[in-house]
């Protein structure tokens, strides 16, 4: 039925997509194929190339090779605003002189739509906004101008929405909220998000799928937790999160693990976890998997235990403590322990010992 909000999006694929500005290549030979009615989310930092990428889907920069399809159809050589696709950006300039309600009705009117004015309530009442349809952009909060910029960037139903940065400009615990929303209005609508952002946090939370990129190529893909837990590369495992990272050599590779020599100690790796199994390794352990330990904990067959070293920092950050501890041959080693007691439970200049289960 027109004007209803139940058409599912389209999917996205870009095929061996490159783009060359003179004498520097920004994105290089990217494939992606986006299915109908995700969320999906591009994340990496600045100047990585996310802005090219969706410029190029939106049809605002013409690709040196490769081809973009929306829903199937070949749009490489379609006119911006002949593609089923709206954009919201971190400025989402309202018209001042306007009503909240005439800015989301602006497009569809001078399109010549019927019934501009339902779907603009209609499109306000999804972001829960309806009540302010008379107030002037002037008049709101941060928060409900850029959802007022949702609205009018979903009011005409595009196949897929493309999102740089929106929610930049808000402050933390106004963009918290606001990913929650974004997620919520997305899986309401249904149509496909790509969404832009350097905040791994802000990928993480909204998104089903995020692909990881750097200097124009994306590293991983995948589901957010698959990432975190299992990220392949150092950018990866260090762009979202915090890693300990020690690099050794493989001395034996069992069948259910790998041993790594780190600075004299032989270290664990499931095997399942390992993607290489001989030469030199890297090996990367998230700081809250780690324990601290005041004397050295007995060797155990599941576990890892690096020591003794000194702590050298301890920053405490609400819910957790940050510990900093230096291990003679080691890079230093970030351990967060959650909170359970006040105050923190290891001193400055203590020595301690650092385990992990395997
Ligand atoms: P940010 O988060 O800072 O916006 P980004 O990942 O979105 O970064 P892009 O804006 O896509 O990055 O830029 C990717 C690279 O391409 C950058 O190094 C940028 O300087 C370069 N670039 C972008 N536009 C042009 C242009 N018109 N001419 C030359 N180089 C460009």
């Amino acid at each position: 039925m027109a004007g209803s909000f139940d058409e599912s999006g389209a999917d996205l694929e870009l095929v061996g997509v490159t783009k060359r500005f003179p004498g520097f290549t920004a994105i290089e030979n990217l494939n992606l194929t986006i299915p109908a009615g995700s969320f999906f989310a591009l994340l990496g930092p600045s100047g990585c190339g996310k802005t090219t990428t969706l410029r190029l889907v939106a049809g605002l920069e013409e690709a040196t090779a490769g081809r973009i399809l929306i829903g199937g159809k070949d749009v490489s050589n379609t006119k911006p605003h002949q593609r089923p696709v709206n954009t919201v950006f971190q400025s989402y300039a309202l018209f001042p002189h306007m009503t909240v309600l005439a800015n989301v009705a602006f497009g569809l009117k001078r399109r010549g739509i019927a019934h501009a004015q339902e779907l603009a309530h209609e499109a306000l009442r999804l972001v829960e906004l309806d009540h302010l349809a008379a107030r002037r952009p002037t008049q709101l909060s941060g928060g409900q101008a850029q959802r007022v910029a949702l609205a009018r960037a979903i009011v005409n139903r595009p196949a897929l929405l493309l999102l740089d940065e929106p929610l930049g400009a808000l402050d933390l615990k106004l963009r918290r909220q606001m990913q929650l929303e974004l997620k919520n209005i997305q899986s309401e609508v249904g149509l496909t998000f790509l969404h832009v952002t350097h905040d791994q946090e802000e990928a993480m939370t909204m998104a089903d799928t995020v692909a990881v990129m750097n200097k124009g190529r994306i590293e991983q893909m995948g589901a957010p937790e698959e990432l975190y837990e299992l990220p392949r590369t150092a950018f990866v495992a260090n762009f979202l999160g915090q890693s300990n990272l020690f690099t050794g050599d493989v001395v034996t590779s069992g069948k259910d693990a790998l041993t790594v020599d780190i600075a004299g100690i032989g270290i664990k790796v499931p095997r399942e976890r390992a993607q290489r199994h001989a030469g030199e390794v890297t090996i990367g352990v998230r700081p809250e998997k780690l324990t601290l330990h005041p004397t050295k904990p007995a060797a155990q067959a599941s576990a890892n235990v690096l020591g003794p070293g000194t702590v050298i920092d301890v920053s405490f950050t609400g819910v957790s403590t940050q510990y900093l501890v230096q291990i003679p041959g080691l890079p230093v080693v970030t351990v967060f322990a959650q909170n359970m007691v006040f105050g923190p439970v290891v001193e400055r200049g203590a020595e301690v010992w650092v385990s992990w289960s395997v």
